[in-house]
């Protein structure tokens, strides 16, 4: 699908984190729409109000049976059309300045989002953060709405009314002027316990979500464990939840409505007996009286109106808050500012006095130090937890490291842009990880206009051609969810021929043939050597047959380097990899 790319209009970095601040930063882009959808509305507003001091004139025109009565009906069918050309402009500007405005929320939320580091995404559910995004997006949306089509129209009618009201009997304008104010001060004091319980229900939902996603996720597990019942009982319980918070915020939502409605009993009374009072006193006209009631009418309705709206608003406000709380915390991987590019020609790899941890108190790696001169094959063992991966993962910038530094040909990776960073290393983990595209999309990932050819190639180098073409729809076959229609091996061949493809100076293979069975094992990893005689390798593997073309063999322990050779030093050494190697029965690959 070809199509142009979205360019983000707002500075992401820069995005406010309260609901209506955020509503107004990424909607300011459209006042061009805004901004005359405004002025229909006021106008459409205006008309509609002054109809009704037209119809006043009509009645006591009628009255008398004055002839002015039809100039008044006319008048009033010309105002009445009018009025609704205006409304009917505030619908299309309105659209256009919505869209875009829920269009550039989505925009930016998700841009932001997807710059988290992948702590940030180890510690919450995919689907449920991809729900909050569009949350956000929607919210924004309905709280303009509410402001363009209900609350600026209403405040107007509201202010115009009194206004027509003070130029017939300036003492019940007072009254309701006074009113007005005194309702609309008490419910904004009321609805701020709305957002509160909005944002509650919204944070249910999403942990009712988030459970959803992280169950559908492992699926086969549940099955497989025959825990279906259990996990359905799981999920009612956050469904209970759920529906508690939203009943909790819906009840005090009723009590405000049972509130604002004595109010508007109690005005209307006052209206009624003062209005009658007056006309028997001589004070007003039939027509002034009729216009009063109708006044009055549509005073109390627009005070309700707006009740009711702030406390919808709120809702949304409470979604929108929750989104932004969620997504824009501080990005913890950022580039310093006019960070350079990474130049690597040679992929010589040094960590110097390197200190880290995934939480405080539990460090894995203390003053850790390695290098790795360029173009070496590095073969790295350990038990697990020994922190292998989380060396791969450092080098590749997907944390920041607490103390120390790490050069790429002699440059602080720190220092330099991390998507340059990324470019320089091909990294191929244990667990394949495709999207749901077709094997040509997932093989040309990192450059969609790879040549037909050259995917071929990376794919028969990974031996994955065979078996792509006997797909039903060979390199066009969508590889499911996260690759569940390919088998593991299959899946990871894929993303080896992905890695192939990249090309890069420098090549992370973390248990990238573990999957494989020994025939295809042995296949791969041909292709890799290939593959690899000019770069800088890191290969993880337990099975250390697979590591005796490598120039050097690292053991791990703890976060520390406890043996360094060939593997011809280390079993003449005695020691850990001695002992493993024995447990351990031939191999292949046999060049060393
Ligand atoms: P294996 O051979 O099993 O893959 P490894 O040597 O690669 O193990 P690491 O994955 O680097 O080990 O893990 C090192 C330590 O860091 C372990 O104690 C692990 O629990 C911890 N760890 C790894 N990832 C995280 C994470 N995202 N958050 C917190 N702790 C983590």
């Amino acid at each position: 699908m070809k199509s142009k790319p979205y360019q983000s209009m707002s500075d992401v970095s820069r995005l406010p984190r309260q609901a209506f601040k955020f509503s107004l930063y990424v909607s300011r882009k459209y006042k061009r729409f805004a901004i005359p959808a405004l002025i229909a509305v006021l106008l459409g507003m205006t008309l509609g109000i002054s109809n009704t001091y037209v119809m006043k004139e009509l009645v006591d025109a009628l009255d008398m049976k004055d002839e002015a009565m039809w100039n008044y009906a006319m008048l009033y069918v010309g105002i009445f059309a009018i009025s609704t050309i205006c409304w009917r402009s505030s619908g299309f500007l309105g659209m256009h300045w919505h869209t875009n405005t829920r269009s550039e929320s989505a925009n930016v939320l998700y841009d932001y989002l997807s710059k988290h580091s992948s702590h940030y995404f180890s510690d919450r559910f995919a689907g449920s953060l991809a729900t909050k995004v569009t949350n956000a997006a929607n919210g924004v949306n309905h709280m303009l709405g509410k402001v363009l089509w209900d609350f600026l129209p209403t405040t107007l009618r509201l202010i115009l009314s009194i206004g027509i009201a003070y130029l017939a009997k300036p003492l019940l304008a007072l009254i309701l002027g006074i009113w007005a104010v005194v309702f609309i001060l008490i419910n904004a004091f009321l609805v701020k316990k709305k957002a509160f319980l909005s944002k509650n229900s919204a944070e249910a939902y999403t942990r009712l979500k988030g459970q959803m996603v992280d169950i559908l996720t492992n699926i086969r597990v549940v099955h497989q464990f025959a825990r279906r019942p259990q996990e359905v009982v799981r999920v009612g319980s956050y469904v209970k939840n759920f529906k508690d918070k939203v009943i909790k915020s819906w009840t005090y939502s009723e009590f405000v409505l049972i509130f604002n409605n004595t109010l508007q009993v109690f005005l209307m009374a006052t209206m009624m007996f003062l209005s009658l009072k007056l006309l028997q006193d001589g004070t007003l006209t039939i027509g002034e009286v009729v216009m009063m009631i109708q006044l009055s009418w549509g005073i109390l309705d627009a005070l309700l109106f707006i009740g009711n709206s702030m406390n919808h608003m709120m809702e949304s406000y409470g979604e929108v808050q929750e989104a932004l709380d969620i997504i824009l915390h501080k990005h913890e991987l950022v580039d310093q500012p006019n960070a350079k590019d990474l130049e690597v020609a040679h992929g010589a790899i040094k960590l110097e006095n390197v200190s880290f941890s995934y939480e405080v108190g539990r460090p894995i790696f203390e003053n850790f130090n390695l290098e790795i001169p360029a173009g070496q094959k590095v073969g790295l063992v350990g038990e697990s937890g020994a922190g292998k991966s989380t060396l791969t993962q450092l080098l590749l910038r997907m944390y920041d490291v607490q103390k120390g530094r790490i050069y790429i040909d002699g440059q602080d990776i720190a220092t330099h842009s991390m998507e340059s960073l990324r470019r320089a290393i091909s990294f191929v983990p244990q667990m394949s990880h495709l999207f749901h595209r077709s094997i040509r999309d997932n093989i040309s990932y990192g450059d969609p206009e790879t040549e037909e050819a050259e995917i071929v190639h990376a794919a028969q180098g990974a031996r994955a051609d065979e078996f792509i073409k006997g797909l039903s729809e060979g390199y066009d076959t969508l590889v499911g969810e996260r690759g569940v229609k390919l088998s593991g091996g299959q899946a990871q061949r894929v993303s080896i021929a992905r890695s192939m493809l990249k090309n890069a100076p420098i090549l992370i293979l973390d248990e990238a043939t573990s999957s494989l069975d020994s025939e295809s094992e042995r296949m791969v990893q041909e292709a890799l050597l290939e593959l690899i005689t000019d770069k800088t390798v890191i290969a993880i593997a337990h099975r250390l047959s697979t590591l005796l073309a490598m120039d050097r063999i690292l053991v791990m322990e703890d976060g520390r380097i406890v043996e360094d050779g060939t593997h011809h030093e280390l079993l003449e050494l005695g020691g850990t990899y001695a002992r493993l190697w024995k447990h351990q029965v031939g191999g292949f690959l046999i060049k060393a």
